[in-house]
């Protein structure tokens, strides 16, 4: 049986680079659950309710995907979802480090559960959420860098 997973992040909007990284778990996985991760100790700029739509419209054509938000530790949700993976993004060196500490410390704190890397297609190495947010305020077109719900929802910034 192939095994589910989750794949946690801000998410302050998704981008088309998320969504390629959630269209690449399909061969993979049976399930894949996207988890917006309530995170105190970050302010977003979109409300959880927001991020979750904009999820949810972006992924609503990919039936393997469930879309929904964790509080606490990932590893304790990814367990309380009977998942066997988290999936993570790298988009270049500069993510590695940072990721690989957070594999390392949620493999310590459940070695039940298994981080798996994904690359993005190479379109999408430079794209982050703070990218598209700078962009957007600034005017520019993110058509192509974002899904159309949070386009609609970035363009607001520019002409509130
Ligand atoms: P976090 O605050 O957890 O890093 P993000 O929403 O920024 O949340 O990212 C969630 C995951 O998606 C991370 O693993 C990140 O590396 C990955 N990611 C973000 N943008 C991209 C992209 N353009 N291509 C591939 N992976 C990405």
């Amino acid at each position: 049986m192939k095994p589910h997973a989750i794949y946690p992040g801000t998410f302050d909007p998704v981008t088309n680079g998320h969504l390629d990284i959630i269209r690449r778990c399909a061969p993979l996985f049976n399930q894949v659950t996207v988890a917006v991760a309530v995170n105190p100790a970050k302010t977003p700029l979109f409300s959880i309710a927001d991020r979750l739509e904009m999820l949810r419209d972006a992924c609503a054509d990919l039936p393997f995907v469930r879309v929904t938000s964790f509080e606490g530790l990932l590893v304790r949700f990814a367990e309380s979802q009977g998942a066997q993976a988290i999936i993570r993004g790298l988009r270049a060196v500069s993510d590695f480090e940072y990721e690989l500490q957070m594999a390392l410390m949620n493999r310590r704190l459940s070695d039940r559960i298994e981080t798996v890397f994904l690359m993005p297609s190479q379109e999408y190495t430079y794209l982050s959420s703070s990218i598209v947010k700078g962009v957007a305020r600034a005017g520019g077109d993110v058509s192509e860098l974002v899904p159309p719900g949070a386009q609609k929802a970035l363009e607001a910034l520019a002409h509130p």
